[in-house]
């Protein structure tokens, strides 16, 4: 390159830099200011009476008592309301719904029956019900058909519509037939049903697939561990969790036999999900490695499960409980009825009201209330990797936090009714209605940095 081209070009980057400067918005952004009645902390279990929270543009800058409230900020008034942050649902699948008509309730269906376009429009759907129940963060753990999880992750991030911030898995990875047992036609061909699951078995190919998942977004990487009697090994494990940490993603196993959580928890697993194969000694041993627990604990409700089903999630949840595992609040749910209407009102229940719906079975198992907050708040965010960026209600993180009526650290039912949401410093519900319009973009507001890794 000649001397002049190199002059020319660094005056044009230099003023480029400042014309950037002059028209890029404002770092700092409005400033909001929140009267909280009470704001609660997880982390500690307690709760402070009369706390102001100011909010700059996407994050929070200050919390306490006696904050003046800068001239010209936006005041919400929560006084009468408890300010908490936002929740957390650790397991569940926003891009999936199988249904007893017309699949009579057998996923291979789904998956036949519904593009990955129409799952991925549903998962829009699911992800603005849950927000508006007070999920602002989810962990997305497969079954997105391929790759509605991602593109649900970067539509949101890039500010064309309202949702929980997504921790996506992208594709379940597994051992020949992932969960299914499927046709030999289908697995020999790959052609139907098979965007739901990648087959890795040898170790070349768990490092195929992990990659895979993490160049089209996946945030956390989820294992089948012993969705087949072939498993996968403790090194293999280890393999994937050295794999994933190179592009900052964690390792979640899906476990269903007690072999498989000792494969797990040996190789040091990041998060186990489900609890139904897990022992008293595997509860122990996670408490000892701060292995977190998805339990996917579904309660007994008119319109799922069975009295013993319940009886055995409850026993293994407050195992796991007294045993000090580190638990976050999991649904697991891909699933829809006729019969999921509300008891009073006779309305349909959304994924949201589904969701906290949950809360019966920690309330079954005897958990204090302080304990499901922080399940279903700070672990939770820890188990998304998120802990850092967003969550608790602290200086420097992205203002996402709720507002109830009554006080969750006593009544855990009081988050069953979200009066106020906002995320990312903008408000999306008040007053207990949805008022999503500043969440609508025809364009990113928000070029996704770090759009496919950490
Ligand atoms: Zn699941």
């Amino acid at each position: 390159m000649k001397k002049q081209t190199i002059t020319f070009c660094l005056l044009s980057l230099s003023l480029l830099a400042s014309l950037t400067a002059a028209q890029a918005p404002a770092q700092s952004g409005p400033i909001t200011a929140i009267k909280a009645g009470r704001l609660i902390d997880p982390e500690t279990g307690t709760a402070a009476a009369n706390q102001v929270i100011i909010i700059e543009g996407e994050k929070i800058k200050e919390v306490g008592a006696n904050l003046a409230i800068p001239a010209g900020a936006t005041v919400i008034d929560l006084s009468k309301f408890t300010v908490l942050p936002g929740l957390v649902d650790a397991h569940t699948h926003m891009a999936i719904t199988y249904k007893e008509q017309p699949e009579n309730n057998y996923y291979y269906l789904t998956y036949v029956m519904d593009s990955t376009p129409l799952r991925a429009i549903q998962a829009a759907s699911n992800g603005i019900q849950l927000l508006n129940s007070g999920f602002t963060v989810i962990r997305d753990v497969g079954n997105n058909a391929l790759y509605a999880d991602t593109a649900l992750r970067q539509a949101i991030e890039q500010g064309w519509l309202p949702g929980p911030t997504v921790i996506p898995s992208g594709i379940i990875i597994g051992g020949t037939g992932g969960q299914f047992w499927p046709t030999p036609e289908m697995y020999k061909q790959h052609n139907i049903v098979y965007p739901e699951y990648l087959d890795a078995n040898t170790r070349d190919e768990i490092v195929r697939a992990v990659r895979e998942n993490m160049l089209f977004g996946a945030r956390t990487i989820k294992l089948c561990i012993d969705c087949k009697p072939w498993g996968y090994s403790v090194e293999d494990i280890k393999l994937a969790i050295s794999e994933a940490a190179k592009g900052g993603c964690k390792v979640d196993g899906h476990v269903q036999t007690p072999e498989g959580a000792q494969r797990a928890i040996d190789a040091g697993i990041y998060i186990i999900s489900h609890g139904n194969a897990l022992t008293p000694e595997h509860h122990r041993q996670m408490a000892e490695k701060g292995i977190f627990l998805a339990g996917t604990d579904t309660p007994f409700t008119k319109y799922r499960g069975s009295e013993a089903a319940f009886k055995q999630t409850v026993a293994k949840l407050r195992d796991a409980w007294e045993k000090k595992v580190p638990l976050t609040f999991s649904t697991d749910l891909d699933y829809w009825n006729e019969r999921m209407k509300d008891e009073k009102t006779g309305e349909w229940m959304s994924r949201g009201d589904l969701t906290i719906a949950f809360l019966d079975t920690w309330k079954a198992a005897g958990i204090p209330a302080a304990d499901i907050l922080r399940a279903i708040t700070i672990n939770g965010y820890k188990a998304a990797d998120i802990i850092k960026e967003r969550g608790p209600i602290k200086p420097g993180l992205f203002a996402d936090m709720i507002a109830v009526a009554g006080d969750p650290l006593t009544d855990i039912d009081a988050l069953r009714n979200v009066q106020f949401v906002m995320k990312n410093g903008m408000v999306f519900k008040k007053d207990g209605v949805m008022s999503p319009e500043k969440f609508f973009h025809p364009g990113p507001v928000r070029i996704p940095s770090g759009r496919y890794t950490r």
